[in-house]
């Protein structure tokens, strides 16, 4: 459980607290407008003999019980005027007090004996009072002897009234104790339902409290004793009383130390809290366990924890107000009429105070007040929870929507790596742009998605997901072409909602530029059905993604460039030596697998010396790219032209022998001596001449270069300018 953010109150808290307040003032004007009728008869207590010291409040409106199990005896006086109506006599009526016994008599005349504990049939559910109907017969001056015992000292004051105002009493009573037991028994529920649902401990304690605040008061108001189930407590009598006070104490601190959650307190104050209420469990079980050496001190024990519970609660209700806790004030201004009418209810019971309806009830009505709004309080508690774990749910969602993209960005780099590198030079960015597509697609939830580059190094490239709406795509295209491009030259993505087409379904469409020099130019279209628009971390996510294809295109082609500026020879773009003689080596294999001839055309320029050394080398170097594209513009789609040296160029054909290269010799030659080449301003006459090897049986091609060479020899010797083929050995 997490400790509670600080939070102000809401109007909605303050709507209940003040809810839950009326209710209560309410209930108080209730008990308040029950003031005594006025059929009441005034009675005067007098000592029943001739002792000095008679049990008589100091206002001589009370029997004083003390406490010690002896009956103490009064007399009482009052004049029974005439009556009426017979069936409505004169009743003697007591406020219910945990006494033992309580009895009137008169000569030969004696009322039942009522007791806290012995519950009598015929009084009904919920007794607030002991009502003793006097015979009809009696009018005038009455003297009556009260008699009452009990094990708690107690002040108890008769009233004589009419049998309605008795039965007012009463019912005043039942209703005011029946709602407090309803609302309690009601919380209890719901803490208990709560529990089932959230299972938070805070719950079982809010039940086990609320439970234990229902039978604690019932005990005191002796309903308890009522029930039928439940009469073998009174067995107990004022020690299961106090065992009751004792337990409640114990844990109504407990629950608003839960409440409070005040675990950023000194950890001191909440041992001490803890040790306070596991010494008022001990108390409760002393109490059961009826320890007879202990028993005289349950009473003022129970006084000093009751007091300790109040003010424990009241600073910790307190607290929770300042911290502006849920129903933090409700609660601070119920606790504080809940221990004013505490105090109020036992100066009554002492006898400092009359019996007033308010004094009686106004204890437990507050404290019933306070549990509820303390269980609106807890309640709130679960809204807390719930920001709580949607945030948690929203951060996880977070988390996980990073990571999917950080792979989807990794495995982006990966494909762009494999596939990037086996990729045809035309092929690139095509390529590019369709892997791009590939994983960008399903992490922005795009429905269709385009991207569209123009000039972009050279070429025209569209690439459109799916595939099978390609033709449709396109056409888009053609006829938004121009705002494309203007749009790109901004740089800026940019979403928006597109007009809806003949089914009227929405869409939103979001346009990314590719940041791509001008007059090149590019545009990442993606469109989501529905009106939900792209957000700016997808947009982010897109722009990264562009970036990096772009970055990765931009190194397959220079990749792409310096390989092939490694095989070519820089001034005449054929293949330079090294490469000629790999391919030299991997085509001699060939044809021996193949079985087929191969042969090798040295091919060297005549008096090139003299060209160079009568123009200049720009001249010859002018002269070897001419020759260089003639000889290649003569030979064949699998032949390979390379220079090999100089001005020496070698031609390598597979596939053809004997007559066949002596032919291609041939052709090379005439096509070098029929170029017309032109010098500043003056023609220029060039010529080859040509060796001609095919390959022997077994022979490594430095063997047939080598034969190829002498036969380039021959034909210098023969005169120039024309092909001399390798005979097997050279004589
Ligand atoms: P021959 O008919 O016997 O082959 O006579 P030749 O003058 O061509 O003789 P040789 O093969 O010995 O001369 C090669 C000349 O080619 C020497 C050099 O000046 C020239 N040459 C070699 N490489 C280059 C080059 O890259 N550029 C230029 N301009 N000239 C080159
Ligand atoms: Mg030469
Ligand atoms: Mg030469």
């Amino acid at each position: 459980m997490s400790v509670p953010t600080l939070r102000h109150s809401s109007r909605h808290e303050w709507l209940v607290g003040a809810c839950l307040l009326a209710l209560l003032g309410l209930l108080a004007s209730a008990v308040a407008g029950g003031l005594p009728g006025a059929e009441t008869v005034p009675v005067q207590l007098a000592p029943a003999g001739p002792g000095p010291d008679a049990p008589i409040t100091a206002d001589g409106q009370g029997l004083v019980v003390d406490g010690r199990s002896a009956d103490a005896v009064v007399r009482m006086h009052f004049t029974l005027p005439q009556r009426a109506d017979r069936d409505d006599p004169w009743v003697v009526w007591i406020e219910r007090k945990p006494v033992e016994r309580v009895q009137l008599a008169r000569d030969e005349w004696s009322s039942s004996s009522r007791g806290f504990f012995s519950p009598r049939t015929g009084v009904g559910p919920l007794p607030t009072g002991y009502a003793f109907a006097l015979p009809y017969s009696w009018q005038g001056d009455v003297d009556l002897e009260l008699r009452a015992a009990g094990d708690l000292p107690a002040v108890l004051r008769p009233r004589v009234v009419a049998n309605a105002e008795a039965w007012r009493m009463e019912r005043q009573g039942v209703a005011i104790s029946a709602t407090i037991y309803a609302s309690l028994f009601t919380l209890a529920l719901l803490a208990l339902a709560l529990f089932s649902a959230a299972r938070d401990r805070l719950f079982l304690t809010l039940f086990g409290c609320a439970t234990l605040t229902l039978i604690t008061l019932s005990a005191i108001n002796g309903h308890l004793y009522q029930v039928h189930g439940l009469r073998w407590l009174a067995a107990w009598g004022v020690q299961g009383l106090l065992a009751l006070q004792f337990l409640l104490c114990a844990s109504l601190p407990q629950l608003l130390l839960r409440y409070a959650s005040t675990r950023r307190l000194h950890p001191g104050i909440t041992r001490g809290i803890d040790i306070a209420c596991i010494a008022m469990a001990v108390l409760a079980a002393v109490c059961l366990l009826d320890l007879q050496p202990l028993v005289r001190w349950l009473l003022p024990l129970s006084l000093l924890s009751r007091a300790a519970c109040a003010l424990a609660c009241l600073w910790l209700v307190l607290d929770a107000a300042r911290r502006r806790l849920p129903m933090g004030w409700p609660l601070a201004i119920l606790a504080v009429l809940t221990i004013a009418a505490g105090t109020g209810r036992q100066l009554m019971l002492w006898g400092y105070l009359q019996d007033l309806a308010w004094l009686r009830s106004g204890e437990q009505l507050a404290l019933a007040g306070a549990m509820a709004i303390l269980a609106v309080g807890v309640i709130n508690r679960i809204s807390d929870y719930r920001d709580q774990r949607d945030r948690d749910q929203l951060a996880r969602l977070d988390s996980e929507r990073r990571m999917q993209r950080e792979a989807a960005r990794s495995d982006l780099n990966a494909a762009f790596q494999v596939k990037l590198r086996s990729c045809a030079e035309g092929d690139i960015e095509w390529t590019a742009f369709h892997l791009l597509l590939e994983h960008l697609v399903p992490l922005v939830r795009a429905g269709k998605a385009v991207v569209v580059a123009r000039g972009y190094h050279g070429r025209n490239v569209q690439v459109s997901v799916p595939a099978a709406r390609k033709a449709e795509a396109e056409a888009f295209l053609a006829k938004r072409e121009l705002s494309l491009k203007r749009h790109a030259a901004n740089g800026i993505p940019l979403q928006q909602p597109l007009s809806a087409g003949d089914d009227g379904a929405l869409a939103m469409e979001a346009l990314v530029p590719l940041p791509i020099r001008a007059p090149a130019w590019g545009m990442l279209l993606l469109e989501r059905a529905g009106g939900e628009g792209f957000t700016t971390e997808e947009l982010a996510l897109a722009g990264e993604f562009i970036r990096l294809a772009l970055v990765h295109v931009d190194q397959a082609l220079t990749a792409i460039q310096l390989r092939r500026s490694a095989e070519l020879d820089a001034l005449t773009g054929t293949f330079n030596r090294r490469t000629i003689d790999q391919w030299l080596v991997r085509s001699f294999g060939e044809a021996e697998r193949d079985g087929q001839p191969i042969s090798v055309l040295f091919v060297d320029m005549d008096h090139f010396k003299a060209i160079n050394d009568k123009y200049g080398h720009a001249c010859g170097d002018h002269c070897l790219r001419t020759v260089a594209q003639a000889l290649r513009g003569s030979l064949g789609e699998g032949d390979l032209l390379g220079r090999y040296g100089g001005e020496e160029f070698i031609a390598v054909l597979p596939a053809r022998g004997g007559a066949a290269a002596r032919m291609v010799g041939e052709q090379l030659r005439a096509d070098v001596e029929g170029l017309m080449l032109e010098w500043e301003g003056q023609p220029l006459r060039l010529t080859v001449s040509v060796g001609v090897a095919t390959r022997l049986h077994n022979e490594l091609p430095a063997e047939t270069i080598d034969r190829a060479d002498k036969a380039l020899y021959a034909a210098k010797r023969g005169g120039r300018n024309c092909v001399h083929v390798a005979p097997a050995v050279f004589s």
